[in-house]
């Protein structure tokens, strides 16, 4: 019998009424080890009446208690720091390192939830007027939703719920049902570090449960990440319905390698690019261009590299670099984009089809995968694959190099590889997206910065993430106030 998640209400764990289930598997093996529910409409409603419930009583709490309970929260993430690593490995498939990747970004954004009583101080400026004085408060919004992709299980979640619970707002948490389990964990720790019942919760389930939650008339914000299908779905129909929406989508990450630039360093870094998490990130690089001489080093060195990555199950904490992709429909999706590549004419430098697992597991494989001579109107050049396949372009110069990062309709990173500091300003300042990498293969901001996608990597104002994330839950209240002093007591004057 494979366990079903509950939804988690109120502080209490409610089994969904459901006639739907998505399996959970261990990708490792290709085995169903959990089920998640699909939430209808009164579940959903459910959620919200607690979280609505939970929430006068949460804003009124002092911020100093409130950061105290996130405080207490990252230190019962790093007590149980290898034991979520695992869970993340075991339901999603990363390899140890990965999965313990997933959980440090997610502690960082926990942290960062700490500083709330600092981050959260209004401003003031005295005598704006005669006898009036003027302040700015920050105020929460209410009942916040955050739905959340699978290929982080952690961080993604903890993008969103440890600033919004800071700010002072209620929250429900409705993961992706193919990592349930890593999302159920962290709502248990963070009961066990003394949030009040119903300030957090989790409803499971696919896009039924998504439509409640968009539509409910007391969901005040909404926090997506996902593909760009669904974030735009997503941000239309939240904002029509009348709740602030950050929305961020998918995107295909172009890399740009000059002749002068470090191809060992190089090559490392675009290998952890392309093939990190197997390829499941939105800042992972899909495309490398090689600008004039860099053509052929590079891919001699990348696909010396790819060759010699070690793939399979990540479960058993055996040394591999690659692990296994989601689950089966992402493994077909992944090869047929191979077939695609290959009838549009791209020549297949290595081969991951066929790879040479480190055991033989069932689980879901594809390796590393690179083609060479791709051209920008190739399907295989502009869509999200999100899988282990990396395209590599050739082209004459810099700008032409630019100008093919700059036809991609996404905008989350873009990265530079080169010696030369000219060159990297150049691109920095007018390549078209948000996360621009020089001489760093994966640009993805900690939890300070913002994480500022562009086109078509978001729908929304305020990013998640650092102070733009403390914006977005919160609203301003400007307070003018008048006190006369009939006496005129001001001591000598
Ligand atoms: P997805 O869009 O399929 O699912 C994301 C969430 O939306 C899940 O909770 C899912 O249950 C829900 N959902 C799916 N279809 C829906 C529908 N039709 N209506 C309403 N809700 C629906 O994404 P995924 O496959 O889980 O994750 C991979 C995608 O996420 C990639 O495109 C990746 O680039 C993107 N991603 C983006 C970022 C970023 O910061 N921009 C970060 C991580 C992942």
């Amino acid at each position: 019998m494979n366990v079903v998640c509950n939804n988690f209400i109120g502080g209490d764990l409610i089994p969904a009424k459901s006639a739907q289930f998505t399996p959970v598997y261990n990708p490792s093996r290709g085995e169903v080890i959990a089920e998640a529910p699909e939430s209808d409409a009164k579940s959903v409603d459910q959620a919200v009446r607690a979280a609505r419930e939970a929430f006068p009583a949460w804003a009124d709490t002092p911020v100093v208690e409130r950061a105290r309970v996130m405080f207490r929260f990252a230190h019962l993430l790093e007590q149980n720091f290898d034991e979520l690593a695992r869970l993340i490995t075991r339901e999603h498939g990363k390899t140890p390192e990965e999965a313990k990747g997933d959980v440090r970004r997610g502690i960082e954004m926990v942290e960062l939830a700490c500083h709330a009583p600092t981050i959260l101080m209004g401003q003031t400026l005295d005598q704006v007027a005669r006898g009036i004085d003027g302040r700015v408060e920050r105020h929460p919004l209410g009942v916040c939703v955050g739905i959340t992709p699978f290929n982080f299980p952690a961080m993604v979640p903890l993008w969103m719920f440890p600033i919004a619970i800071a700010c002072g707002n209620t929250f429900i948490l409705k993961p992706s049902p193919k990592v349930p389990l890593t999302p159920m964990r962290l709502a248990e720790l963070l009961a066990e570090a003394g949030l009040p019942k119903g300030v957090f919760n989790v409803v499971h389930g696919g896009a039924e449960t998504v439509d409640a939650l968009l539509k409910h008339p007391d969901v005040a914000a909404i926090s997506f990440v996902g593909s760009t299908k669904v974030a735009k779905y997503i941000y239309e129909v939240g904002t029509a319905h009348g709740k602030r929406v950050q929305a961020a989508g998918g995107a295909k990450n172009y890399m740009l390698v000059l002749p002068d630039a470090d191809m060992d360093a190089t090559t490392n870094q675009i290998i952890g690019a392309a093939f990190g998490c197997s390829g499941q990130r939105c800042m992972a690089g899909s495309v490398a261009v090689a600008v004039g001489k860099a053509g052929d080093p590079l891919i001699e060195s990348l696909d010396a590299a790819a060759k010699k990555m070690r793939v399979g199950p990540t479960d058993n904490g055996g040394n591999v670099d690659m692990g296994p992709v989601i689950d089966g429909a992402a493994r077909d999706r992944i090869k047929s984009y191979i077939d695609v590549g290959l009838n549009e004419g791209a020549k297949l430098a290595t081969d991951g089809r066929g790879v040479m697992l480190t055991e033989l597991s069932g689980g879901f494989f594809v390796g590393p995968t690179i083609f060479d001579n791709v051209s920008p109107e190739m399907k295989i050049a502009s869509d999200e694959i999100f899988g282990p396949v990396l395209s590599v372009m050739r082209v004459d110069d810099l700008s032409e190099a630019i100008a093919r990062a700059n036809q991609s309709p996404y905008g989350n990173g873009a990265v530079i590889f080169t010696r030369d500091g000219g060159a990297a300003r150049t691109f920095a300042r007018y390549v078209n997206c948000g996360m621009i990498g020089v001489n760093v293969g994966v640009p993805a901001p900690m939890a300070i910065f913002p994480f500022t996608g562009w086109n078509q990597s978001f729908f929304g104002d305020l990013h998640i993430q650092g102070h733009e994330g403390f914006h977005f839950y919160t609203h301003n209240k400007v307070i003018l106030s008048r006190w006369n002093d009939p006496g005129k007591r001001v001591l000598g004057w």
